[in-house]
């Protein structure tokens, strides 16, 4: 069979040869350590692992300071209530047909709850993953946009999900990459092509946030259309929880596309797609080609109610008080720990360590009564090795405390920031 063809691969934008082969070294070792393929049941906020597990001792409890409901309310009583509620009142949960041709009005309903809350058209999908998928190919053709194909420039540091679609995108126009937050690449290009299309993450996941009034420079001269997945910022940042972009950048109008998942602090499930300045016209080739939107499952009816009442939330002062209380934690934790992230509002926490001490420091975290995520080498560039602290509003004072002294104990560095709130 010597005579038949191999493949050669272009790997122009993606190689899963690497990606495989340098994740899983990674994943196995953490495995191997118990610091991954954790099984867990969740009590009173406490996780306890299940009897019979390989890695943990049975009964083992632990704090998970690695979860990304930042604000809790993916266990909050009337958000589960919520879901719950939808479901008997819908009486089905997924009811399958693609949404351009019949749908039960659930999404409908949290579409316009949404809108409300952000000030915007908002169009839900399943996931943040999901909704760039099916956006960023319209973008690159210009359907979604102004009619011309951009050059569409990826920021070096774009979440997976955004890079996952280069390929797809490449096929439909021209794609570059660009150093990180470079405004000199982005106005350069701005220069040379009728139409620039800049993806980037609102708030990088360790921190940072995106330049968006300096980006916004860039659209009001040149026309720059920015798409921005800001899932790290919905509901932990701003006024009733609008996120980062939303908050600060002064062009909120067809220029400015922001797609952030419902997964993270807002508790639920599926993402919202944020849209301004859009005709009706769009939004319907939006729905119709995007993708997954428009195939048989939309975000299903307990999604739909528990993000109703994650909304509700949204719109009074508890969500002021679990932003707050968020802030409080990680002052506190900044005022114990040492990390480069420290003194911002952001929630996620790097405590450095070597590539050699860094999965030893997350088993003794870990027997300690506490999850964190050791990230080391070849996941992350040689030197960059860390224990990824994931701070929440309901957290005691008491855990943070506590997890700090064993933080310190395996060679963290002790904190300096005042515990003040940083609002
Ligand atoms: C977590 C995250 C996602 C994944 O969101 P899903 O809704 O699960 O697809 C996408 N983008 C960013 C920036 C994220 O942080």
């Amino acid at each position: 069979m010597t005579d038949r063809k191999q493949i050669t691969p272009t790997h122009a934008y993606r190689n899963n040869d690497k990606l495989v082969g340098i994740g899983n070294t990674f994943w196995d070792m953490s495995e191997r350590n118990g610091l991954a393929g954790i099984v867990a049941d969740l009590d009173d906020g406490v996780l306890r692992t299940r009897p019979g597990l390989e890695y943990a001792a049975a009964g083992h409890e632990f704090v998970n300071f690695s979860c990304c409901s930042y604000l809790d309310l993916d266990t909050h009583p009337k958000v589960i209530e919520g879901g719950v509620e939808a479901l008997r009142r819908y009486g089905v949960l997924d009811h399958c047909i693609a949404r351009s041709r019949v749908q039960i009005p659930a999404m409908l309903e949290l579409e316009d709850s949404l809108s409300e809350l952000l000030g915007a058209t908002v169009v839900c999908a399943i996931s943040a993953s999901t909704a760039t998928f099916g956006l960023l190919p319209l973008i690159a053709s210009g359907h979604l946009g102004n009619g011309t194909r951009p050059l569409m420039i990826f920021d070096r540091y774009a979440h997976i999900s955004m890079a996952n679609v280069k390929p797809v995108c490449a096929d439909e126009t021209e794609v570059v990459t660009s150093p990180h937050h470079d405004l000199d690449f982005i106005e350069d290009a701005c220069k040379k092509y009728a139409r620039v299309a800049y993806v980037c993450d609102g708030s990088d996941s360790l921190g940072g946030y995106a330049p968006v009034r300096e980006l916004a420079a860039l659209q009001d001269k040149y026309g720059l259309l920015v798409y921005y997945d800001d899932s790290h910022s919905m509901s932990a940042y701003g006024e009733r929880g609008i996120g980062y972009v939303r908050s600060h950048s002064p062009v909120l109008d067809e220029r400015t596309i922001v797609v952030m998942t419902l997964n993270k602090a807002f508790g639920t499930s599926g993402a919202a797609i944020v849209l301004d300045g859009y005709s009706k016209q769009t939004l319907r080739v939006i729905e119709r080609f995007g993708g997954a939107l428009n195939y048989s499952q939309l975000l299903n009816t307990a999604a739909c109610g528990a993000g109703l009442a994650s909304a509700e939330i949204h719109r009074t002062g508890e969500l002021t008080e679990l932003q707050d209380r968020l802030y409080r934690n990680i002052a506190l934790f900044d005022s114990l720990v040492g990390t480069d992230q420290a003194g911002s509002t952001y929630p996620i926490r790097l405590v450095p360590m070597s590539d050699a001490t860094v999965i030893e420091a997350g088993r003794t975290v870990f027997e300690a009564g506490f999850y964190v995520s050791p990230v080391f080498f070849p996941i992350v560039p040689r030197g960059t090795a860390g224990l990824r602290v994931m701070l929440r509003a309901g957290h005691t004072e008491e855990q943070i405390r506590d997890l700090c002294a064993v933080l310190t104990g395996v060679g963290a560095p002790a904190g300096a920031v005042e515990p003040e709130p940083v609002r």
